[in-house]
């Protein structure tokens, strides 16, 4: 009986060491596990003698009991302070705050572009489309630029084929729109052209907007009054623009259009190469000889036609120095905007 005693002890001094499930699983082993210690004591009952053994066994069941009883609940408050610490762990606080999202944004190419076309709307200009991929006819031929033209030169482009091109320029669109449609014609055609060319200033892609506007009795100072409230929208109202003669193709007589340097005020630097002027775009009166081969009648009408690059317009707005960076998809530069 004294063994039994001593053996409960024991038992409680383990207990009080345990301090979590393994350690209790290891408990309940070493006292009711298949040779565990109170197991060995409800063997040894046969050998106790018969007239011991009914208080004997009885104590060595209460004690089996008490032991049992104890583990459950020990095993029960085991379990809940670790479901507590587990809460504890995992807990949210929602109350810090979120992580901001990055809402995107026009790349500067589209909201100049963007801008170029609010300002020719307000003046009643519509918009045409063509196709990027364009036969040789409406690029060149109509454009009177025939085969062999010197001025093939100065846009050699890439051939799909002999009579297939990626356009040059967005001025085929000018042509299509005359061959469906009647003047009075105001339209602006903005794009994506191509050319052979790659450095600080050229990409093989870049974008043009074209503009048209055809009645009877067009003349140079219409042309020159769009432009200069085109250009005074643009960059500012108190922009000096000059008018300087030129030669394309497809107008007579024709004009390159300067800007006073925004960046010297005129005063002369090394961007406008101490000209204290920058070239902004190209336009003239429509070539007769277009019109003819648009359908049109050069008695009847006259009209005029001026292309702009975007990327160099953006370059003089933003003061950008290098054309690649509009490709190059870096989010510290596009970010900017
Ligand atoms: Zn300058």
């Amino acid at each position: 009986m004294n063994d039994l005693l001593s053996l409960k002890q024991a038992f409680l001094d383990d207990l009080s060491a345990v301090s979590d499930i393994t350690d209790l699983q290891q408990l309940k082993a070493k006292y009711t596990g298949r040779k565990g210690l109170v197991t060995a004591q409800l063997k040894a009952l046969s050998t106790v003698p018969p007239e011991e053994r009914p208080l004997f066994g009885k104590a060595v069941n209460e004690l089996k009991l008490f032991v049992d009883q104890t583990i459950d609940q020990k095993e029960e408050s085991l379990k809940d302070i670790e479901k507590q610490k587990r809460l504890h762990a995992e807990k949210i606080d929602i109350t810090l705050p979120g992580k901001p999202s990055h809402a995107g944004r026009f790349h500067p190419l589209n909201r100049v572009l963007q801008e170029i076309k609010d300002i020719f709307v307000s003046m009643g200009f519509g918009i045409e489309e063509g196709p990027e991929v364009e036969l040789d006819y409406y690029n060149f031929e109509a454009l009177n630029i025939p085969r062999h033209h010197p001025a093939r030169d100065m846009q050699d482009t890439f051939y799909v084929s002999d009579d297939v091109v990626l356009r040059t320029h967005t001025s085929p669109v000018q042509v299509r729109v005359m061959e469906k449609k009647r003047p009075p014609l105001k339209i602006i055609a903005p794009g994506k052209v191509y050319r052979c060319d790659a450095d600080i200033s050229h990409t093989p892609m870049f974008h043009q907007v074209e503009g048209l506007m055809v009645d009877a009795g067009i003349s140079f100072s219409d042309l020159k009054g769009v432009l200069e409230l085109f250009i005074q929208s643009f960059f500012g109202k108190d922009t000096p623009v000059r008018f300087r003669p030129s030669y394309f193709p497809f107008t007579e007589p024709s004009a390159e259009v300067d800007i006073g340097c925004i960046f010297c005020t005129g005063k002369g630097c090394r961007v406008c190469k101490t000209t204290g002027w920058l070239e902004v775009m190209g336009c003239g009166m429509v070539n007769p000889k277009v019109f003819e081969m648009s359908g049109y009648s050069s008695d009847e009408y006259t009209g005029f036609a001026f292309g702009m690059g975007v990327e160099r317009l953006t370059m003089l707005k933003y003061a950008i120095d290098d054309i690649r960076l509009f490709y190059e998809n870096d989010l510290r530069f596009l970010r900017q905007f």
